[in-house]
């Protein structure tokens, strides 16, 4: 297994945002930097293959998928919240709703409420060049998958990528790496199908392909009932126009266990197989884990092995992309399993 690894992502922390003894205010800014080291170091100790930088692939697979005043305000915002306020991070304080705006502000939160839809994705000096090597991480993946189909290859994205649609982010997420990715595949010709098995539903990853039928969505999460991002994710989503049938979502209860689990990851799979792609993107979002300060699910590390497996036996060309997960004494174990169990099950790897 290839994996790609930017190791500079770091510069990037929501964790300068934490305060001491505040667990509950902390969770919202649970996306850090350390993140990306811990499970750099659980692969190099799981050997599980060469690690390398990403190549460049420029903007333009970006501005194939997001807003260009999306992409202007991301690299911006944190210069101009530094010269209006003195802060040093850029965080909206009001968002424009019904229906949104289409006038031209000049303030930075007037332009922040426009494009974020919450308040855990900071903008830090930084955060703009780790959200575009987040997703060179991504489409170095898809090339690779795309050139040897036979390799499986694992993207460690930092920050994350799914909660971004077009024109709106939120959710720890900048820009859509696993949507930049797809999309980039698609434009080599490809049918991909991308199946998010993050704790949280890909709004923005559903929202980006809705209208689409040369992209499969699929997503297993917590029912948003109950959980974030609660406006998206529900089973009754099936897509729009040429897409109607292209998205399935698979919403379910807090504190969901392993049996439940692996039933419904193997109806996923089975909608993945129906429509025959020529490669499968994987959303791995390890916060299903038990005891993940943001969600409630209970997988323990040899679950995440047995669902790498069931998903190695579609046997198809395989890009794994890191979105969350946030406990941090189990995040590397839980992706290495994952990881190991994937590969078992496509033969690379002795059972
Ligand atoms: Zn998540």
């Amino acid at each position: 297994m290839h994996t790609f690894y930017y190791p500079d992502h770091t510069q990037h922390d929501p964790a300068r945002l934490h305060r001491p003894d505040d667990a509950h205010w902390n969770k919202y800014y649970a996306e850090v930097a350390q993140r990306g080291q811990i499970i750099h170091n659980a692969l190099q100790t799981a050997d599980l293959g060469p690690i390398s930088p990403p190549g460049d692939f420029g903007l333009s697979p970006i501005q194939d998928v997001h807003a260009h005043q999306m992409l202007t305000l991301l690299q911006n915002a944190h210069d101009q919240m530094k010269l209006e306020t003195g802060r040093d991070v850029a965080l909206p304080e009001t968002f424009s709703l019904r229906p949104r705006s289409k006038r031209h502000f000049y303030s930075i939160l007037g332009q922040l409420g426009l494009y974020c839809f919450d308040t855990s994705s900071p903008i830090f000096a930084q955060t703009w060049e780790a959200a575009y090597w987040s997703v060179q991480t991504a489409v170095s993946a898809a090339a690779l998958i795309a050139a040897e189909p036979e390799k499986t290859v694992y993207a460690l994205c930092r920050p994350p990528g799914h909660h971004a649609a077009a024109d709106q982010f939120g959710g720890f997420c900048y820009l859509n790496n696993v949507a930049i990715a797809a999309n980039w595949l698609v434009q080599q010709g490809q049918r991909v199908a991308i199946l998010d098995i993050d704790y949280h539903h890909g709004n923005g990853t559903q929202e980006i392909f809705y209208g689409r039928s040369d992209v499969l969505f699929l997503s297993i999460h917590a029912d948003p009932r109950y959980e974030y991002p609660y406006y998206w994710g529900f089973a009754d989503e099936y897509g729009d126009g040429p897409g109607l049938g292209f998205n399935h979502n698979y919403p379910l209860p807090p504190g969901t266990q392993a049996p439940a689990y692996l039933d419904t990851l193997a109806r996923a799979l089975i909608q993945i197989r129906a429509f025959v792609p020529d490669s499968l993107i994987v959303s791995l979002g390890v916060d299903t884990g038990e005891g993940d300060p943001t969600g409630t699910f209970q997988l323990t590390t040899p679950d995440f092995a047995q669902i790498g497996q069931a998903i190695g036996q579609l046997h198809l060309p395989t890009a794994v992309v890191q979105e969350g997960g946030y406990r941090l004494d189990t995040l590397g174990q839980h992706v290495t399993a994952f990881l190991t169990g994937l590969l078992q099950r496509q033969n690379v790897l002795p059972s």
